[in-house]
């Protein structure tokens, strides 16, 4: 059975204000999703609050794999490699849908990163502290094997490559089901509501007043316990807090790095999978094929400007083409070749001295003096050991204090929603049956995997509403019956949140918006009974998120 995610706000925010939570947690991306989930199938009573939609942050703006730390090797950062690697195989296990394996090409030129001997031996010990198994294993690749793989490699300076295994996905659909697992598990769950203070007790946090912007209203949240998981807003919400110790070292934790993406037409840069390649300035970075696009990413600059509208500018641009030309003899790509981008902000953790491309990418847990917890860095991929140390030390001062006698750790063996298939084969086999179904409409299967892949086995809802609508134009009939779903299951609250974050189609097909637009922003404000001015300013936003995706300063 489903979760429902949409009560009426107005409900959902009534049992926010009436009762203590056990845990509440500040911040609706991966981080504080994964706390919301292990701590509500712990037992404990969970409120998370999201300033903006689920996801806005960081936690829609990565390179979207689930990945075995690779690059973590070069640091000799065993430990980290083992843990993001037994944690791969965990996430995947639990939505296979959403979580796809993808191989990936490493090439070994001259002069690049990793020789032939480094790669080689990498790899092997990747595989071995990742517990790699079966045809996921790596495998070295000579010249021409390469180049029979990747024909669009530089021929001149190419040595050989590795092959091995990734996974991809799709980062704020991740988000989302882990939410709504964890409303499945009792968890109060709302987006649009910013936390502004904290309230104290003996000096003690415990909970805070929030804003909802939807509806513009204030309540109060109380918590015996308060988790600032607010990723790259982490030192904002530390500043929040007065009745902390008073120091530097107290409320500045992070240095924020931008990362970009580009997206591209697949036929600009034809590559049949992944790979992961030099950057002349010794950098690496990935081009990824996706449905009928190649993202190229990313950058690593040190970011100082405003965190709530990151954007790509055009010195990030022309880094990604031209290191992706210099790759590519054989293509050429211009600015004018990009159809869409995103650019997010890593939380890392401050360090001295350091550069930021040395900075470590593990998290960190801070316990003010005033009881705030705070979690900052660390991955997408080792989301659910993030929640498991967060959920341990809160569980510990609940049973310390007699307040709550928690379970022991779920999250391991716990599917999320959609992820009911026994592997990845299971997922194609579910997928030609979709297909089966609406081969007839005129969909390819392509577009039954992307289904599938976007909402695994609520797929099937989804088809119901589908064949329950008169709508005669087939492409938004679909897009009518996700937009159903995500407005009945997902707390989706403008077209952007559809467009980028339940869907991802600004970033993978940002020309079927066009198509589309005027039958979605007509259905949202039918549910929402938008005026016309409502309805106009969304209309406003779209458009200029869209323009924002292809124009660089
Ligand atoms: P966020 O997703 O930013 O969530 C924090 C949330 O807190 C935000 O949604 C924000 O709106 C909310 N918030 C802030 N203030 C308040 C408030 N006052 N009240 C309520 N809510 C508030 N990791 C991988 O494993 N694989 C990758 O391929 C990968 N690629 C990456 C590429 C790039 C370019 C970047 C930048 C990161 C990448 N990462 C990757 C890292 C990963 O994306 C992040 O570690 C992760 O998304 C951080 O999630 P988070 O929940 O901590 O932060």
């Amino acid at each position: 059975m489903l979760p429902l995610l949409n009560k009426s706000r107005t409900e959902i925010i009534g049992e926010l204000k009436n009762q203590e939570f056990d845990v509440l947690i500040i911040g609706g991306g991966i981080t504080g999703a994964g706390i919301a989930l292990d701590a509500a199938s712990r037992g404990l009573k969970v409120a998370l609050i999201e300033k903006g939609d689920f996801a806005s942050g960081t936690s829609s703006k990565s390179t979207k794999l689930i990945h075995g730390g690779l690059r973590y090797l070069k640091q000799f950062d065993f430990w980290l490699v083992k843990e993001v690697g037994t944690e791969r195989a965990i996430v995947h296990k639990l939505a296979p849908h959403l979580v796809v394996p993808e191989k990936m090409l490493l090439p070994i030129i001259e002069g690049g990163t990793y020789g032939s001997w480094l790669t080689s031996f990498g790899l092997k010990i990747y595989d071995i502290l990742a517990h790699v198994e079966g045809d996921d294993k790596r495998k070295m690749l000579d010249k021409k094997e390469a180049l029979s793989l990747e024909s669009l490699l530089p021929e001149n300076i190419l040595k050989g490559a590795g092959y091995y295994a990734e996974y991809r996905t799709d980062d704020a659909r991740l988000t989302i089901e882990v939410l709504k697992s964890a409303v499945n598990y009792s968890a109060k769950v709302i987006n649009y509501c910013k936390a502004t203070n904290f309230i104290y007790k003996n000096n003690q946090v415990k909970g805070v007043s929030v804003i909802d912007s939807n509806m513009n209203t204030a309540f109060d949240i109380q918590a015996k316990y308060t988790i600032n998981a607010t990723g790259p807003w982490v030192d904002h919400i530390l500043k929040l807090d007065k009745k902390k110790e008073n120091t530097t070292a107290a409320s500045k934790k992070l240095r924020l790095t931008k990362g970009v993406h580009l997206v591209l037409p697949y036929h600009k840069l034809p590559i049949k999978q992944s790979i992961y390649f030099d950057v002349p300035d010794g950098r690496m970075m990935f081009a990824i094929p996706r449905n009928q696009k190649t993202y190229i990413g990313t950058t690593d600059t040190t970011y100082f400007e405003d965190i709530n509208d990151v954007r790509v500018n055009q010195t990030d641009a022309l880094y990604l083409i031209s290191a992706t030309n210099n790759m590519f003899p054989k293509i050429n790509l211009s600015l004018d070749d990009v159809q869409s981008s995103w650019a997010g902000l890593r939380p890392l953790i401050h360090e001295e001295g350091k550069p930021v491309s040395e900075l470590s990418r593990k998290d960190e847990i801070y316990e003010s003096s005033s009881g705030l917890i705070s979690i900052a860095g660390g991955k997408l991929t080792g989301y659910r050991k993030m929640a498991e140390r967060i959920t341990d030390l809160v569980s510990k001062k609940l049973v310390d204090s007699n307040e709550a006698r928690p379970k022991d750790i779920q999250t391991e063996d716990l599917v999320l929603t959609g992820g009911n298939f026994k592997d990845y084969n299971d997922v194609l086999e579910y997928t030609d049956q979709i297909y089966k179904e609406i081969q007839n409409y005129g969909f390819n299967k392509n577009e039954a995997l992307i289904l599938v892949h976007r909402y695994g086995k609520q797929t099937d809802l989804i088809l119901q509403k589908f064949d329950s609508l008169a709508e005669p134009q087939i492409e938004i009939r679909m897009a009518k019956a996700e937009l159903w779903f995500c407005l009945r299951y997902e707390m989706v609250m403008t077209p952007l949140d559809f467009m980028i974050r339940r869907t991802g189609i600004l970033f993978f097909d940002i020309e079927k918006i066009q198509r589309i637009k005027d039958a979605i922003l007509k259905e949202f404000s039918e549910h929402f009974n938008w005026s016309q001015d409502e309805l106009n300013q969304h209309s406003e936003d779209l458009n200029s998120e869209i323009n924002k995706t292809i124009n660089f300063d």
